[in-house]
């Protein structure tokens, strides 16, 4: 029998969640209700996952961020584990996915679950391909194993990369980079070794019922999303995406939930293009895109070139984003990679509900900017999105107390600061040029959580093991 959030809503029951998620985005508890029962957004909610702190993906709310994180075979243990993940959530992820591959997965992934208070989300296909001797002998019985032993443990959403087929690999033959998803490589791998169809699609309804017992999300992995600009959009791609739409509307009839993954690389002026189409196949399924890349030619720079398209897929209409590092394509990222991934990532979810006009996105803008204007420096290290990275740069040139009431800093110097030189305009003038007097109120501000300072915050949270508070520490002196 389904236990889901997509089963309740359907009933007519605005869950405690629904009410939280409300709460979280400013919207009325029915609203979210009918979005949840119409499959246009999800609440990922494992009903063992207790720590969790509900909140919800949909393009009719605030633009969500993910974050990856997990072991290697060569690096980490229980505790540097940990740490990633608080620094994920303190530095703003609205979830994370656990990609582990190294050892004691099931002891970290429970200890995740324990402390966490954004939704978790794994690839169980990862974990069968270590149990296996290699990928070709993975069965269906091992998928449905550890699919339902990450269920039990309390995994919120789940990549399962079931969209993938038999007749759509000839489909990316003359590709410039292949099959570019893990899971889908090693689907693709399986098919050809095994000579039979994708053994996720195989037993795909009984995952459903798994899925509708503890309440997890499909997370429906692009197995064939590009891999660099020459890709994008081609016959694969959208081949498989008609199959995601229809494993959508299987899931609903099982009353589970579903988001859909997206590419990738893309150039500027087909973004909007993947998302327009994602949301008419899947019928309004949340989408969840990597990125996308919009230029192949800045590797240690991919944050920037995959944010750019994330801000567009975000004002288009992709409900989550998941970030990407500096690191990308390069090396696995380190604790001040994910601090610039999660900060190019906020930046553009942020961007695109400002660019969507969703109510109230852009007041916490307007706020900075009144503090930038009132030379109110303090106030502006407070408001920013990384107040430690703010308030470091201004220090470097400036650090004495003093200078945080200067009607100037560095970059222009006292005799060039325009704003300056403005408001001296605006004071000796009588006549044509008034000085701003509303101010921005936060505090009244219909925008939701995401879209007001600070971020990473989250009521009651408890992650041990990290150097970090939960939200975005004051310093202690100015000096
Ligand atoms: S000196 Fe230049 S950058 Fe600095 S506050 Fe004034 S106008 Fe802005």
């Amino acid at each position: 029998m389904a236990n889901t959030q997509i089963a309740a809503a359907r009933e007519g029951t605005v869950t405690e969640e629904m009410e939280r998620v409300a709460k979280r985005e400013n919207r009325d508890p029915e609203f979210v209700r009918e979005q949840v029962a119409e499959g246009q957004a999800v609440i990922p909610a494992n009903t063992n996952h207790d720590a969790l702190d509900a909140m919800i993906i949909g393009r009719d709310f605030s633009t969500k961020v993910n974050a990856n994180i997990g072991n290697s075979e060569t690096t980490s243990d229980l505790e540097t584990e940990l740490e990633k993940l608080h620094s994920a959530v303190h530095y703003g992820a609205d979830t994370v996915m656990d990609l582990g591959t190294g050892s004691d997965l099931d002891e970290i992934r429970e200890t995740h679950l324990e402390h966490s208070p954004v939704p978790i989300g794994t690839v169980p296909l990862y974990e069968a391909v270590k149990q296996a001797d290699s990928p070709a002998e993975i069965t269906t019985d091992l998928l449905l194993e550890i699919i339902e032993k990450q269920a039990e443990q309390g995994v919120d959403y789940m990549t399962i990369h079931a969209g993938i087929l038999a007749e759509h690999l000839p489909l990316t033959d003359g590709r410039k980079t292949g099959i570019v998803s893990r899971g889908g490589s090693i689907m693709a791998s399986w098919m050809e070794e095994n000579g039979e169809q994708n053994p996720l699609f195989q037993v795909y309804d009984e995952i459903c019922e798994i899925f509708a017992e503890h309440d997890v999300t499909f997370s429906l992995g692009d197995s064939l999303r590009p891999g660099c600009l020459a890709d994008a959009c081609d016959e694969a791609q959208y081949a498989e995406l008609d199959t995601l739409g229809e494993l959508t509307r299987r899931a609903w009839e099982h009353d589970v939930q579903v988001m859909v993954e997206g590419p990738g690389h893309v150039p500027m002026h087909k973004v909007a293009e993947n998302v327009e189409r994602q949301q008419e196949v899947c019928d309004g399924a949340p989408f969840y895109v990597l990125g996308p890349l919009v230029t192949d030619i800045a590797p240690g720079y991919d944050h920037i070139t995959s944010a750019i398209g994330a801000a567009m897929a975000a004002q288009a209409g992709a409900a989550m984003l998941c970030y990407v590092t500096p690191k990308e394509h390069l090396g696995l990222p380190d604790e001040e990679d994910v601090r610039d991934g999660l900060a190019a990532y906020r930046i553009a979810a942020h961007a695109g509900d400002v660019g969507a006009e969703r109510p109230g996105a852009r007041d916490w803008d307007d706020a900075l900017s009144e503090a930038r204007y009132a030379f109110d420096w303090r106030e502006q290290f407070r408001l920013a999105l990384d107040p430690d990275r703010a308030r470091d740069s201004h220090d470097q040139t400036l650090p004495g107390d003093n200078y945080k009431e200067a009607r100037f800093c560095s970059m222009c110097g006292v005799e060039f600061c325009s704003m300056r030189i403005d408001q001296d305009a605006r004071e000796g003038d009588g006549d044509g040029m008034e000085r701003l007097t509303e101010e921005t109120n936060l505090e009244n501000s219909p925008a939701a959580e995401v879209n007001l300072p600070p971020v990473g915050t989250h009521e009651g949270a408890d992650i041990p093991g990290s150097e970090h508070d939960q939200a975005p520490a004051e310093p202690a002196s100015d000096d």
